[in-house]
């Protein structure tokens, strides 16, 4: 995995923005996640470990959720229904079938209630899982010497990175790392300064959730 992280560190843009130290970051904080049998894993939270704004934390993950993906983006919309709450997951392919149709419902898979898809295409949500591959998945120990030897190697750290002003604004969703990013806000994340698109895939569903994106 640490390879797979540093050819796309190298092959995209990713290194322009941010100092390679963490993707050993990155790499520790998924073996934890996995420590604590955290499925999804939150950019708020690894925002707020490496004091990073909020928002370079997503661009780091979308980044990680392109072609050859370290990283899945998940979709999901939580039931509105305050005794239920379920999130019920869409894939893609989902996701572009209920955009093609007017009018389509959609229905809670845990208590079966019903929705007007475009009723709750503002509220889609994503999570992001890592994909294991059998370097984190079989043998943490092992893991843990890979990053031992390579943290020896690998320590750049650029102070005037990590003396960026914090992004407050998302603040009240760092808690827990159960919360989803807003689909809708991936809009404006999903591109480089220059406006190269991060992740292909996200942008695929994002044109066809909402028709006010151009390619
Ligand atoms: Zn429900």
């Amino acid at each position: 995995m640490y390879k797979k992280l540093q050819e796309t560190y190298k092959k995209t843009q990713m290194h322009d923005y941010f100092p390679s130290y963490l993707l050993n970051n990155f790499m520790q904080f998924c073996l934890e996640q996995q420590h604590q049998n955290r499925k999804y894993l939150s950019p708020y939270k690894f925002a707020n470990e490496n004091k990073l704004p909020v928002k370079d934390s997503i661009k780091f993950f979308l980044f990680l959720a392109n072609e050859e993906p370290i990283l899945e983006i998940k979709y999901f919309f939580e039931c509105s229904d305050i005794t239920c709450g379920h999130r019920n997951f869409l894939s893609q392919d989902e996701i572009v079938e209920l955009n093609g149709i007017d009018y389509s419902s959609i229905y809670c898979e845990e208590c079966e209630k019903q929705y007007n898809y475009n009723d709750i295409k503002p509220f889609i949500k994503v999570y992001f899982e890592v994909i294991l591959d059998e370097n984190l998945n079989s043998d943490p120990n092992s893991t843990f010497d890979a990053l031992e030897e390579m943290s020896s190697c690998v320590k750049v750290e650029s102070p005037s990175f990590n003396s960026e002003k914090h992004n407050n604004a998302e603040s009240t969703n760092e808690g827990d790392g159960n919360d989803g990013v807003q689909l809708q806000d991936l809009n404006n994340l999903n591109r480089t300064d220059n406006g190269e698109i991060i992740s292909n895939q996200l942008q695929e569903t994002l044109m066809a959730v909402y028709d006010f994106i151009k390619k």
